[in-house]
């Protein structure tokens, strides 16, 4: 029999998991969610945990609560980690309280791990916050929808602090009439926030008195919370913020290089993810060059790919690495350099821009007459072998593999204003090619150097910026207009 574990999820943004939460997730056999996660936290999950779709909505009944209890217990007799992904927290009207019992019922053991909950997260992502110096001491979180009609909302109109209404949209002209009734000021502000963290988040503020028949006439969705009180009027966002409804930054490139990136720009999002594809023949000529790798004065690599790359299949094939003793190491720059220095070894050679003519360009001064092995990925500049054909450096093309574009990403969210960072020439083109053309004209594009934004001109736009600094930490220093721009 396995266990089980009521995860909290968060409000819908997959970053709002808890660490614990997603560890768990990582490890599950089962996963049983509903529709108010994140659709992109499952591909945390292992390629061959069970997922299983329980959604619930109001209305929406995919699953009675019977039915998903049913299934819990199964899925527990089965499987040894079984997670019950829930909204928010499971505790906070998620029923989970309701599963608890049946597991505990059941004899089958269980652990709640809790979530960010909806009821502080959205008003907060909406600049609302729910409590604040002397204007709100509290704050109750309330349903805003019983089956049987029994909860009277007079009874809360007499609490000094915020009030949050949870599944309260459709019910919202009963509540802010009973709190009326109950002796509330129609003026108090309120704000409706509809589908938080999501692309079409929506915050429509007003009164008490007004926000029922706002919610009709702007025919507000769901999910959706409501909020009463002083700071509802709040709007405590930064002007140049980054979250939803104003301008993001998005990135094209490997899970690396947006690690890297992030470490810079925190709220950036990976928008397409590029992932690496080996060649056979450049393995095979690899193998083969690693064979006789003391005939090469020189390995070169034109990324951090491709040193990881080199390295594994080195590793693979048994080699031994003294015989590497006599080789130098060029790299295109410091993103490539630390990773050389993962694998224990310093860069005998860097150009001082980093760029891939710039190293042929220093190769060509230090190489002389030695061989000189070039790794790198397909689509790469061109450039670097005319100037090591010109300056005679004898030398090989190793083409160890070619990044792609996983158009699994929701290339869809893209939204005027957007900015979208490209890491790569291949990543323009998988950008390009997988939006066929339906990119929104008022995206503007981050480039890491010269190279891609001549690819992206190909394709019809103009770059707002190019790095001088050709690495993931330069763009973002571009970005965030500490280093002027190429164009100005
Ligand atoms: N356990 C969840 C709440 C489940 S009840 C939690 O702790 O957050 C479902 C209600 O949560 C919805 O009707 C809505 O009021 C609110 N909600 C959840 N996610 C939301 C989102 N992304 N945007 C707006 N409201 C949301």
């Amino acid at each position: 029999m396995g266990k089980v574990y009521l995860v909290g999820a968060g409000p819908g943004d997959r970053e709002l998991i808890t660490v614990k939460g997603l560890n768990i997730l990582k490890a599950a056999d089962a996963v049983l969610y509903d529709s108010l996660i994140d659709p992109l936290l499952l591909e945390e999950t292992r390629p061959d945990c069970e997922r299983i779709g329980v959604g619930k909505r109001m209305g929406l009944h995919s699953c009675t609560q019977e039915e998903i209890v049913d299934m819990l217990l199964k899925a527990a007799s089965c499987h040894e980690i079984v997670v019950r992904v829930k909204g928010g927290d499971p505790f906070v009207f998620g029923r989970g309280g309701e599963e608890a019992l049946a597991l505990q019922a059941a004899g089958i053991p269980f652990e709640v791990v809790p979530g960010v909950t909806s009821a502080v997260a959205v008003p907060a992502q909406a600049g609302i916050p729910v409590t604040h110096r002397e204007e709100a001491r509290s704050f109750h979180v309330i349903t805003g929808y019983t089956k049987d009609e029994a909860l009277h909302y007079e009874q809360f109109a007499g609490l000094e602090g915020t009030l949050i209404f949870l599944m309260g949209r459709s019910n919202a002209g009963r509540i802010t009439a009973e709190l009326i009734a109950g002796g509330m000021d129609p003026e108090v502000p309120a704000a409706v926030i509809e589908k938080a963290f999501s692309p079409d988040q929506r915050t429509l503020r007003s009164s008490l008195g007004k926000i029922a028949s706002l919610i009709l006439e702007e025919n507000v969705g769901s999910p959706a919370v409501i909020v009463v009180g002083k700071t509802a009027a709040y709007d405590l966002r930064s002007e140049a913020g980054c979250g939803s409804g104003t301008s993001r930054i998005l990135v094209v490139g490997t899970k690396a290089f947006y690690e890297r990136f992030r470490r810079q720009i925190p709220d950036a999002e990976l928008l397409l993810e590029m992932k690496l594809r080996v060649s056979e023949p450049g393995k095979t000529q690899l193998i083969e060059a690693l064979g006789r790798i003391e005939q090469y004065g020189w390995v070169s690599f034109s990324s951090q790919n491709a040193v990881r790359l080199f390295f594994g299949i080195a590793n693979a094939i048994r080699f031994d690495r003294r015989r590497l003793a006599s080789v130098g190491f060029a790299v295109i720059g410091q993103a490539t350099a630390d990773a050389l220095l993962e694998q224990g070894y310093h860069a005998d050679l860097m150009p001082e821009t980093f760029t891939g003519p710039a190293m042929a360009a220093k190769l060509a001064e230090r190489a002389g007459r030695e061989r000189v092995l070039v790794i790198r990925a397909e689509e790469g500049n061109e450039e670097m072998f005319r100037i090591l054909e010109e300056a005679g450096v004898p030398h090989e093309r190793l083409v160890l593999y070619r990044a792609e574009g996983d158009c699994a990403s929701g290339l869809g969210e893209i939204r005027p204003g957007d900015r979208i960072v490209l890491a790569s020439a291949s990543g323009v083109r998988a950008l390009c090619e997988s939006a066929g053309g339906a990119l929104p004209v008022r995206v503007r594009y981050a480039c890491i150097g010269g190279y891609t934004a001549k690819q992206l001109t190909k394709y019809g736009h103009q770059p707002e910026i190019t790095a001088t600094e050709h690495t993931a930490e330069g763009l973002a220093r571009m970005l965030r207009g500490i280093l002027p721009s190429e164009e100005d």
